[in-house]
């Protein structure tokens, strides 16, 4: 457990990587930092942060329960990080869904940076 690599794709070890962000010991320092952890997050079924990440204003949209259902339901195989700029990441997110058909999500994610934390906003896909 203490060795495993990133779900992220990084190459780095989840300890050293996203689980820092995960854990909240760290604060992603970028929003495609953030992207990164989020997918971790998905792959380590933690709602907690995923709700955490998400923009206030944001949340009424979302459900912390969704979220994990989403998460716990699918296999998450690997990030593809396609783009990204200071406030947009593209990323494709390769999964197993629930009949183990493989699937790709591929979504432009906006974020936004307040009181010096980044937050994910929404996403077009
Ligand atoms: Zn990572």
């Amino acid at each position: 457990m203490n060795n495993i690599i990133c779900y992220c794709g990084s190459g780095n070890l989840f300890k050293e990587c996203c689980q820092p962000y995960i854990t909240g010991i760290k604060k992603a320092p970028a929003a495609e930092a953030l992207m990164r952890s989020r997918y971790s997050a998905y792959a380590v079924h933690n709602a907690d942060y995923l709700w955490a990440t998400t923009y206030p204003k944001r949340r009424k949209y979302h459900s912390k329960k969704a979220i994990l259902q989403w998460a716990e339901s699918n296999q998450w195989i690997k990030l593809e990080v396609l783009n990204f700029t200071e406030t947009v990441v593209e990323f494709k997110a390769y999964y197993l869904d629930e009949m183990l058909k493989a699937q790709i999500h591929h979504e432009k994610s906006r974020f936004i940076k307040e009181n010096n934390i980044w937050y994910y906003v929404d996403g077009d896909y």
